[in-house]
């Protein structure tokens, strides 16, 4: 039986774990253990930190692990690293990031810095910020701008001074998203592009009410890891050690 650790912390983690526990593999996945009340995966739990990559590549000679699967946040950028630079068996499970269509204005900037910097020379100053409470510090300059923040867990400083937490958790629906940003009399969107169903429905709305969109691009990936884009090609190449793309 071949042993996968998946470094998760995402849905696609826990749809993998759950396509792969009782498949022929033993499956343990790894939180960081940020979230207070996570939604766990099926099998083997792990959480925190192994020490870097060092760590990490210690954890799987320990626990006799065959491949490692970065099924980690887009925007969780340093494990993902970590697990480029262990050395081990890997494979990056990454979902496309979205793009805009038809009736979206989007003005993708490379980072939250970026961001916080357009918001000071636009004239909005009521902004929804949808990037997660880490990093809410590149904002908390931001004295003169309103922000309602989304989080699933409570924000800390450092923050902007004036705004409102709103703690949720998706998958978000259209209406609701709609209903949310004509509560607050929203001027802006910010996201990270994270990709995926689950948050999407904000852009559906932004779009829908003609508001702008302030995208925060992905971090780079570490050229030369195998990717796949969906939990199915996943399991796939696992099982027959084929069909990811090269990396970038
Ligand atoms: P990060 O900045 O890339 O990682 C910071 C450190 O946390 C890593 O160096 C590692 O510590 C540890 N770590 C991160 N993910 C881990 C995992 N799955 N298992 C074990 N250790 C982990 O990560 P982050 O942005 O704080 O994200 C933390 C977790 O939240 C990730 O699992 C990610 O999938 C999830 N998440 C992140 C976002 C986001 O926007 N960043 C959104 C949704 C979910 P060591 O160096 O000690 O190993």
């Amino acid at each position: 039986m071949r042993t996968v650790l998946i470094l998760g912390g995402t849905g696609e983690a826990r749809r993998l774990a759950a396509a792969l526990t009782g498949g022929g593999f033993r499956v343990i996945s790894s939180l960081a253990g940020r979230v207070a009340d996570p939604v766990l995966p099926p099998g083997e739990v792990r959480v925190g930190g192994f020490g870097g990559p060092e760590g990490l590549a210690g954890y799987v000679r320990a626990n006799r692990v065959d491949v490692v699967v970065d099924a980690t946040h887009p925007f969780a950028a340093r494990i993902s690293a970590s697990a480029a630079a262990a050395g081990v068996p890997l494979l990056l499970l990454r979902r496309p990031g979205w793009t805009a269509g038809p009736g979206d204005v989007w003005h993708r900037v490379p980072a939250l810095d970026a961001a916080a910097a357009f918001i000071a020379r636009s004239p909005f100053e009521r902004v929804f910020l949808t990037t997660g409470r880490q990093g809410l510090g590149a904002f908390a300059d931001l004295a003169d701008r309103w922000f309602l923040v989304r989080s699933v867990d409570p924000i800390a400083p450092p923050h902007p001074p004036r705004l409102e937490s709103l703690l949720d958790r998706g998958p978000f629906s259209v209406d609701g998203e709609i209903a949310l940003l004509r509560s607050y009399t929203i001027q802006l969107l910010v996201t990270k592009d994270s990709g995926g169903d689950m948050t999407a429905a904000k852009l559906t709305a932004a779009r829908r009410l003609g508001l702008p969109v302030l995208m925060v691009d992905r971090p780079p990936v570490t050229p030369g890891v195998p990717v796949v884009a969906n939990v199915e090609d996943a399991v796939t190449f696992l099982r027959t050690g084929s069909g990811g793309a090269g990396g970038g």
